[in-house]
């Protein structure tokens, strides 16, 4: 004779992959449009792709504070003819055999062709008040003047649909004028607490009667505003059938994604499956992992239109399990409809463990843990005791490490995959500072140096690429750096080509100072050749490889997947480059710059 008790679950136990792509499957892709002003679009996706309209500077602009010469006029002594000062009024041309007074960021005047900074003149006042300038040096055309739209070229592409605006965006996007901007229009998401034995946040639970606050709820509706949408706070409802129907119909009209805690065991008042069986399409109702089993997903259509359709996802009631499954189901479908272009939203990276962790025998286990960079690679620290009830395990955590479900233990240093949900913490003892480390990193080995009063050459820099992925370094950026210099690009997609071209240019004889071998250099079989090649080529300098892997993780914890290889061969220095930071690039040129023969 039947029970009144539930027993087993009637659905088939799904993997996480299983269940990732199927919630994926369900998302079609970012919600509408809106336009906003760019004060209020801080963490929202770009729904539109951004070009420079403009090219920036608009104008010839002194890159210092000096005076404004003709680079055909030899060092001497000369008579100011008027300022251009910064937002002032044009003096008209330069007038022959003068100089003009010029600050930061002012126009350059017709007839000026370079700028001498302060610290190369020398000024005295006449007796009838007019200035002198002794001029000190010679100027290249050119010098100290950025021309026009060398920061940025007009329609030079900055931005992608789906990028995700930060201050840093924001920044890009005001300088080129756009005080209104097209982005996605956030999800609307619902959050219920299911359970009798709930009560609300700063009330008094009877113990005796198994209360308990209700935490879930506080910690689904922030994890829903970090991520930028916009949350509906529905509160409580009772463990009773026909109320959770009818609130979650209610909560499914008005929101694009609901979510709910508790009710999906089999407890006899866990009614969550149940009502979405019959309110829409369950997907999955059990999930093989550790915590979060029971985590149910569904699709209900509630308006005319049939492609559209509302996402539900009736989560775990133990808190952690709540914590870990929103991260793996709900974040990336939350994200998918701000407008996030790609799928996976963590990165997934080797980690060490920092203390054996025992494996279970049935579940993968998703073990939540801080991971620290150090001293080039990632440890990950355990939160401890990992029962599904012990919330404690998630404060400040930053990783879950996907423990393989079997028989043992896995011993400290074993290295596990984790997913970084957030950015790695920084190295315990800090990192030097960047002039200690500028410092540290091998010199290029010197000629001796050349008389004098001979003028420095040129530096001379090589850009390899090898696909069409991968950073870009333009000329100017080097001369920023470096002065003029000459600069030589090849595109050398095959590993062969590549030898022989890095060869030829590292030979005494070219005077290469540096080879940028630009592209994505990260795990593909392709990848490796090109860094075994490379390795074999050079003396490596790993304090400069780890400088530029140090730089380009405080861009981007993406960083840490790529792999740099940095070192000499006679005395060109030679670095792959996949992205490159400008300090990373200003660092470089330090390397190379001193005393060029
Ligand atoms: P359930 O999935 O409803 O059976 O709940 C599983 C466990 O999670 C029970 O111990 C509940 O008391 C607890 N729980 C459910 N909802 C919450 C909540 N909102 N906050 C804290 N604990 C909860
Ligand atoms: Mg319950």
């Amino acid at each position: 004779m039947a029970t009144p008790y539930p027993g087993k679950s009637p659905f088939s136990m799904l993997s996480v992959e299983e269940c990732v792509s199927m919630v994926s499957a369900q998302v079609l892709g970012p919600l509408g449009r809106e336009e906003v002003a760019l004060a209020d679009a801080l963490g929202r996706r770009l729904a539109e792709d951004v070009t420079a309209s403009a090219p920036i500077p608009a104008f010839p602009a002194s890159i210092m504070d000096g005076f404004a010469v003709r680079s055909s006029d030899p060092p001497n002594t000369y008579l100011v003819d008027a300022d251009s000062l910064a937002g002032g009024q044009s003096a008209g041309p330069l007038r022959p055999g003068y100089v003009r007074y010029i600050t930061t960021g002012s126009f350059v005047p017709e007839g000026a062709d370079a700028v001498v900074k302060v610290e190369d003149t020398v000024q005295s006042a006449r007796s009838d008040g007019q200035v002198e300038v002794q001029i000190l040096v010679s100027s290249k055309p050119g010098a100290n003047i950025r021309a026009v739209g060398s920061d940025t070229a007009k329609g030079e592409a900055l931005l992608s649909a789906g990028c995700q605006l930060r201050a840093s965006e924001l920044g890009v996007l005001a300088a080129l004028n756009r005080s209104r901007l097209w982005v996605h229009r956030e999800p609307r998401v619902a959050v219920l607490s299911t359970g009798d034995e709930l009560v609300e946040l700063g009330g008094q639970p009877d113990e005796g009667r198994g209360q308990i606050i209700d935490c879930n709820r506080p910690l689904l509706c922030a994890m829903v505003k970090e991520l930028g949408a916009i949350v509906s706070d529905r509160g409580q409802v009772p463990d009773e059938l026909e109320h959770v129907r009818a609130t979650l119909a209610d909560a499914l009209e008005s929101a694009d994604l609901v979510i709910t805690s508790g009710g999906v065991s089999r407890g006899s008042k866990d009614y969550i499956k149940e009502v979405l069986g019959d309110l829409g399409e369950l997907h999955f109702g059990e999930m093989c992992m550790k915590p979060g089993k029971p985590s149910t997903f569904a699709t209900v259509k509630t308006g005319p239109d049939p492609a559209q359709k509302k996402l539900f996802f009736g989560l775990p009631g133990n808190p952690v399990s709540c914590f870990v499954t929103f991260n793996l189901l709900v974040a990336p479908a939350i994200q998918r409809l701000r407008g996030s272009p790609g799928s996976p939203v963590y990165p997934r990276v080797d980690v060490e463990l920092a203390s054996p962790v025992q494996m279970d025998p049935v579940r993968p286990e998703y073990h939540r843990a801080r991971a620290r960079w150090q001293s080039g690679r990632i440890v990950a620290e355990s939160t401890g005791f990992q029962r599904s009830s012990r919330i404690a395990s998630i404060a400040e955590t930053n990783c879950l490490l996907e423990i393989p479900k079997a028989h043992g233990t896995l011993t400290k240093g074993t290295v596990v995959k984790a997913l970084l949900l957030t950015g790695l913490l920084p190295e315990p003892e800090g990192f030097p500072s960047i002039a200690a480390r500028s410092v540290q990193a091998p010199l290029a080995p010197q000629a001796p140096s050349a008389s004098g009063d001979a003028a420095p050459r040129r530096a001379k820099v090589a850009l390899l690429r090898w696909d069409s992925a991968g950073g870009e370094v333009t000329r100017e950026q080097l001369a920023t750096f470096l002065g003029p210099v000459e600069l030589i690009e090849k595109q050398a997609p095959e590993v062969l080509e590549m030898r022989e071209l890095l060869e030829s240019w590292s030979q005494e004889s070219s005077g290469m100072d540096l080879i940028l071998v630009l592209g994505n250099f990260g795990l593909g079989a392709k990848d490796e050749n090109i860094l075994a090649l490379l390795r074999s080529l050079v003396r490596e300098a790993p304090n400069v490889a780890d400088l530029l892997l140090r730089q380009g993780l405080e861009q981007s914890p993406l960083a840490m997947l790529q792999c740099v290889v940095a070192g000499y061969r006679n005395s060109t220095l030679l670095v792959t480059i996949s992205s490159l930071t400008s300090s990373s690039l200003g660092d470089l040129c330090k390397l190379i710059r001193a005393d060029r023969p």
